[in-house]
Formats: structure tokens, sequence, C-alpha cells
């Protein structure tokens, strides 16, 4: 398995940030949002469209904290950020024991985010899974608490009470995330390959002048000689090859 420098396990085929799957991922999120707020809570519509508004949102904060969370979290906190909602199922199959007296299942809370960090702490050799997981399921809440007319009962078992977030602060903050991931993956931010590293320009150059690298510069001060004995040769003598100077430099005996 591939490992981070401090040994968390890497995701190696984690969803990579590039200008393309910013705008993908973008798009899809708002799609996702809005058909979702057309369509509604239904199952199989409704659902898909929430499940994948909530796989977007984790995916675009992941890119925005940066690639080292990206490396440690993508797998875990992806997965608990649909998987979450799997405690919906007792109450579509008619059984109310996850659900009585709160909008959502009591899994819903932070009590589910308490115990996942305790387990980080526990359990060391699984810690980097646990936050991802812990992570995933706090993003999961923050789009759960913009989903008008419902909430989410925070503090259960303490409290009932079901707190919300407007959507537009939802979407403000997301547009503020897609904004961090532009400047994140921007092209200027890319480093130089090749022959656009040789070209690259010196903090000191004339504006509007390419630098040559220093190897073309060492080349140019060498002496002519150097690079071509053809070229140090008086003007209409042709170049001889090495035996026969050899054969002139001798002597007759
Ligand atoms: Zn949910």
């Amino acid at each position: 398995m591939r490992r981070t420098t401090d040994g968390a396990p890497a995701s190696r085929r984690s969803p990579r940030l590039t200008p393309a799957t910013l705008l993908l991922a973008a798009v899809g999120l708002l799609a996702a949002d809005w058909g979702y707020r057309r369509v509604g809570d239904s199952l199989v519509g409704g659902g898909l469209l929430d499940e994948t508004a909530h796989l977007l949102t984790a995916l675009l904060v992941l890119w925005a904290i940066g690639r080292s969370a990206c490396e440690r979290f993508m797998t875990p906190t992806l997965i608990a950020s649909v998987a979450i909602d799997i405690d919906h199922v007792p109450a579509r199959l008619g059984l109310q024991w996850l659900t009585a007296g709160t909008p959502r299942p009591y899994t819903h809370s932070l009590l589910t985010i308490a115990l996942l960090l305790a387990a980080a702490v526990l359990w060391r050799r699984r810690r980097w899974v646990t936050l991802g997981l812990a992570l995933g399921v706090s993003l999961h809440f923050f789009r759960d608490l913009a989903e008008s007319g419902t909430g989410v009962s925070l503090l259960w078992p303490w409290s009932d009470h079901a707190f919300t977030l407007p959507h537009g602060g939802y979407l403000a903050t997301m547009a503020a995330v897609v904004l961090i991931d532009a400047a994140r993956c921007a092209p200027w931010r890319r480093p130089l390959h090749g022959s656009q590293a040789s070209i690259r320009m010196k903090p000191n150059a004339i504006p509007g002048r390419i630098e040559p690298d220093v190897g073309e510069r060492r080349e140019k001060q060498m002496p002519a000689a150097s690079l071509n004995s053809a070229s140090a040769l008086p003007p209409g003598r042709e170049p001889q090859s090495q035996p026969a100077d050899l054969a002139i430099r001798s002597p007759s005996g």
C-alpha cells in the first residue's frame, strides 16, 4: 500500500484536481442541488441527486483543504459523506425507532462525530481512516443542515432541537470553496517542465526578453575552437583528419 511520509495510507486513485475535473464537479453539484430541490425527497430520483450533491460537496472541500488531506482522507471521507444516510433505511421501511422525535435518525448528530474522533484516538493504526470518516460525516451534516424544511438534531440525545442553515449560506460557502480549488489548480501554479524550464524568466531579467538557461550560457562563453575545430581553421583551409596531421608532425628520420 502506498503511504504518505508520516505513514498514513495514501489514496492511489483519488480524483485529481484539474481545471476540467473542477468544472465537472462544480457544475455537477449545482445541477444535483437544483434537481434535488425540484424533485424533493423521493426515494429514487431525489435520493440519487442528494447523495451526488453530498459526494461532490465532500470532494470539493477535500480539494480545497489540499493535496495531503486528499491523500490521507479521500476514500474514507467520500464513503462516509454518503454512507451515513444508510440510517434512513429503517424509517423508509416504516420503522421509527431511529427517528422518534427528530427529523433525521439519531445517528445524524454530533455524537457520531465524537465517537469517530474517539476511535481515532484509541485506534491509532486506523487513525487516518476514522479521521477521514469523521470529516465525511461532518461535511454530510453541513449539507443536511441547509436542506429546506427539516434540519438536523445535532445535540441528540441531549436535545431534539433541529438546527438549520440557510441554503444560500451553503451555496455561498461552496462557491468560496470552488474559488479556492480554482486557485489551487490554476495553470500558473504548476511546475515548469522540459523546454519550459530552460526558458524560465530570471528575477532580474529585462521584461520581454527570454534569458537562456545556465547550460546555454556556458556554451556561448566557450571558445569557438573547443566547440568546432573546423571553425578555428584559417579561411580556405579544409579540415583534415587526425591521422594526416600526425603524419605531417612526425620526424622523417
Ligand atoms: Zn443525511
